[in-house]
């Protein structure tokens, strides 16, 4: 009898410049229920519910992501809650948290529906989040997010507090809206024991208004901040792009993202997955790779294969997005909706 032939090896993704791909930020849908005037113009062009993958193919592409050596999964949108099937997907996931083949499910949210989730999310091994939560003001939430929804949304950072989920706010620092607010906004944050990371806005997709109106860099946010409170940096790090400081008086961790006055490309381990199958390698470049049409190709095995062969073999060296005039066209038509950040 012949021996069990053993499965090829499958190699790590790895880019042409040799940084591993370990991050996955999958998108479920570009759908919102809310439209932050940054994000997205009220009458947003959403993409055709028939190009969206389904929970099934969703489901392939992570677990082909997690062969290739992805750790970590991020859920993210869109909103990713308001799609009606998404827990099942989470609970698929969480099974490779049990199984050892992931270490990290965790997803990114508006927090309007969190409430609803929070104790099915935990219980499926989802043990961190980030909620996006730009102000504690609800007429200021009601203005900047064309809805009034900062009541759900505080309930629902609560309910995920109270199932165990640590909670990381993301807001985006913007001129003349939330800029006064901050220290405000995050010493509450550090106070309820969650941590806080500001970014600054980035000039992804048409918006009603000019984004540059509102453009705020973040190093005079820090220095703000330094004049009332003791900054100390930390060497934490996400691989991500953060850098991070730690607040004597609050006790609390700070996040800084600073795409536009600094590079942080440069230890990038991450691709992005759009509901509809784009794999996008970088959140500032157009280049894309058609996932899904590899998955219904006659051989999914190979296309996929093939598809990440190039996605490795193109994926930029850094972004290169800048908003430093009044007036310009975004740097790139997608929103960041279709990317999830
Ligand atoms: N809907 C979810 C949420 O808001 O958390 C997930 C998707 S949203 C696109 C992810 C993050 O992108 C949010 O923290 C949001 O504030 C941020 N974001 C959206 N458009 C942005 C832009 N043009 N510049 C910087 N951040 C942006
Ligand atoms: Fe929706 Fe998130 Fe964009 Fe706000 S930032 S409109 S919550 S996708």
């Amino acid at each position: 009898m012949n021996a069990p032939v053993a499965p090829l090896p499958v190699s790590p993704l790895m880019d042409r410049f040799a940084r591993r791909i370990t991050y996955l930020r999958l998108s479920l849908t570009d759908r919102c229920d809310l439209r932050c005037s940054y994000c997205m113009p009220e009458r947003m062009t959403f993409l055709p519910r028939a190009e969206v993958l389904t929970l099934e193919e969703l489901h392939e592409v992570a677990l082909a992501f997690i062969a290739r050596g992805v750790r970590k999964v991020r859920l993210t949108g869109g909103e990713p809650l308001v799609r009606r099937d998404m827990m099942q997907l989470v609970r698929a996931l969480g099974r490779k948290i049990d199984d050892g083949s992931l270490d990290e499910l965790t997803l990114t949210t508006n927090g309007t529906r969190l409430a609803e989730f929070a104790d099915d999310l935990a219980a499926s091994g989802v043990k961190r989040i980030n909620v996006s939560l730009d102000t504690l003001d609800r007429t200021k939430f009601a203005e900047l997010t064309r809805r009034d929804s900062l009541p759900q949304v505080l309930e629902g950072i609560a309910a995920a507090k109270a199932a165990g989920i640590r909670i990381k706010l993301n807001a985006v620092a913007l001129k003349g809206i939330n800029e006064h607010e901050l220290p405000d906004l995050i010493a509450w944050a550090h106070g309820e024991g969650h941590s806080v990371t500001l970014i600054e806005v980035m000039p992804l997709g048409e918006v009603e208004g000019d984004r540059f109106d509102h453009y705020l860099p973040l190093d005079a946010v820090r220095r703000d901040l330094e004049s009332r409170w003791t900054l100390s940096a930390s060497d934490a790090r996400t691989g991500g792009p953060a850098r991070y400081v730690d607040i004597a008086e609050t006790g609390g961790r700070l996040g800084f993202i600073t795409p536009l006055t600094g590079n942080f490309c440069e230890g990038c381990n991450r691709v992005r997955v759009t509901a509809t199958g784009q794999l996008f390698m970088c959140l500032g470049g157009e280049g894309k790779v058609d996932l899904r049409a590899a998955l219904r190709s006659d051989n999914p095995e190979v296309a996929v294969a093939e598809a990440f062969a190039r996605a490795m073999g193109e994926k930029p060296e850094k972004h290169s997005f800048v908003i430093d005039r009044p007036g310009a066209a975004p740097a790139l038509l997608r929103h960041m909706s279709m990317t999830g950040g």
